[in-house]
């Protein structure tokens, strides 16, 4: 089972870099192994285009590395965070998706203004925005720690974004959706004045049960 994690872990990363999702060291992964209180990182300073399975880092939900010859990405805590909390989460992606991380640098732009489509609603019910703090400390993952009990998604400002996903494949589908309605949001401004779903839909959708089966044999 484990190789088989380490094979998705290797697909995911050649994703998330050819979707411009990150670039050069940029971003990390992680997914836990089921049963055994431990997950694989990715190591820190590589970029995620050129790991190998063998690359990952398993480590203990205390962070404590067990196996792998490099160090674990600088984001562990903040991953662990996310594992702590949602038992049902076994992946999670970090990446810096550019043009919605441009869009949370500008002052008064909330989460609210770019829900144009269904989707956000509909697939992603856990959203928070992290203000800016210096990646890989401490300080982030507990602010990360302080949200995580109402998202599973976040926003961190000036930086990038964090997913969890049950699967890889949703991480991954999420970080994308994300990027692609900032596009929009970008596009429909280009163009003049614009309108979104009416509040009440947007809420009627985040009720909705929106879970898809993201099968991972398919990545
Ligand atoms: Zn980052």
């Amino acid at each position: 089972v484990e190789k088989d994690i380490r094979r998705i872990l290797v697909k995911v990363c050649q994703k998330t870099y050819e979707r411009h999702l990150v670039v050069g060291p940029g971003g990390n992964i992680s997914a836990k192994i089921e049963g055994q209180d431990r997950i694989l990182i990715s190591p820190t300073g590589v970029s995620l285009v050129q790991l190998k399975g063998n690359d990952f880092v398993t480590v203990d939900l205390n962070g404590k590395t067990i196996s792998g010859n490099a160090r674990p990405s600088s984001e562990l805590g903040a991953h662990l965070t996310i594992y702590r909390h949602w038992p049902q989460y076994r992946f999670v992606l970090h990446t810096h998706p550019p043009t919605i991380t441009g869009l949370f640098c500008c002052k008064n732009f909330s989460l609210s203004d770019f829900i144009l489509t269904e989707d956000i609603p509909y697939y992603l019910k856990h959203l928070s925005v992290i203000e800016y703090i210096p990646s890989g400390t401490t300080e982030l993952a507990k602010a990360i720690a302080t949200k995580v009990k109402t998202a599973n998604a976040f926003i961190l400002k000036n930086h990038g974004l964090m997913v969890a996903g049950r699967s890889a494949s949703e991480a991954l589908y999420l970080s994308e959706l994300l990027e692609e309605c900032a596009k929009m949001y970008v596009s429909a401004r280009i163009y003049g004045p614009f309108s979104g779903i009416p509040e009440r839909k947007v809420l009627a959708l985040t009720k909705e049960v929106g879970i898809e089966k993201y099968d991972d044999s398919r990545l």
